[in-house]
């Protein structure tokens, strides 16, 4: 099946808009369809209230679900964290999508299975472990006030960039956006500089941190947005961020059959209603009618 799809493709990029919501009509959409902040999800994954090195932050609730590759990431990466540096609170998980996908509260994306807001691994100011008690907002200097006089909290960078780098080399997910604000992407930047990790994996998470231009300045929990894969493209799942270099390239529709798709997309139904044009009297067809011929014989 998938074989057969992609051979109507070209591999350069893909038609953007091809796609529609699945329906019983559009069998061959499904998964993480259209773009994350105007898509569904189908087939998707529920991530468990928690597991080996993450807990959910709302315990109930419905944006817990997700394409089954970033669930299964978030999954691998908790654990891996845990085990690279064991002793630590584990790591909470904000929103996924519906299970359906579609809008959800609180959030303009989320709606295709494709994103993930983290809450930032934390310490106490004296660097002990401890749970994020909800979404702190980190400064500068790496400390995030709680509210209601409960102290400081600090950003736990060890672990925070433990959890960057396992996203960015995990074999489920590419990422393509960690929407962060500039002070903490400076504080693991540095971390990692400071490391002596890979320049080209520095630079591949420098490229993905961003803090959005037009919304807020994500200083209280990254959040992630993976890229489709070509399959997944093919599928329906659309766009969200560049096609960053070192991703595969997408599919591209073939001229030939994106002009059936086009013309397959053309519903008759949603075609404006013409008025029927104002038609001249033909004097034939047009005469009164005779009137009645009376009783014969
Ligand atoms: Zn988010």
């Amino acid at each position: 099946m998938k074989r057969r799809l992609l051979g109507a493709f070209a591999p350069l990029s893909i038609c953007a808009g091809c796609f529609s919501t699945p329906t019983p009509l559009s069998p061959g959409v499904s998964g993480s369809v259209g773009l994350p902040h105007h898509g569904v999800l189908t087939n998707g994954a529920e991530l468990p209230i928690s597991g080996t090195g993450f807990v959910r932050y709302r315990q109930h609730g419905t944006a817990h679900w997700g394409n089954p590759r970033l669930v299964r990431a978030l999954e691998a990466v908790a654990r891996q964290v845990a085990q690279e540096r064991p002793g630590g609170a584990p790591l909470v998980v904000g929103d996924l999508s519906a299970q359906d996908g579609g809008k959800i509260p609180r959030h303009t994306s989320h709606r295709s299975g494709r994103d993930v807001d983290l809450a930032w691994f934390v310490t106490t100011p004296a660097r002990a472990p401890v749970r994020n008690p909800g979404f702190v907002n980190v400064e500068a200097d790496g400390l995030a006030r709680l509210e209601n006089g409960g102290g400081y909290v600090r950003l736990d960078v060890e672990r925070q960039w433990l959890l960057v780098r396992a996203l960015l080399t995990s074999p489920d997910v590419d990422v393509l956006w960690m929407f962060a604000s500039r002070d903490v992407e400076a504080l693991l930047v540095d971390h990692a500089r400071a490391l002596g990790e890979p320049p080209d994996l520095v630079w591949r998470a420098e490229t993905v941190l961003m803090e959005p231009a037009d919304s807020l300045a994500h200083d209280d929990h990254i959040h992630m947005r993976i890229a489709c894969t070509p399959e997944e493209a093919v599928l329906g799942c659309e766009g969200g961020g560049p096609r960053w270099e070192w991703l595969e390239p997408l599919p591209v529709l073939r001229e030939d059959v994106a002009f059936l798709y086009d013309a397959a997309r053309e519903d008759p139904l949603d075609a404006p209603h013409e008025e029927a044009p104002a038609r001249t009297p033909d004097p034939v067809a047009d005469a009164p009618e005779p009137p009645p011929l009376g009783p014969s014989g």
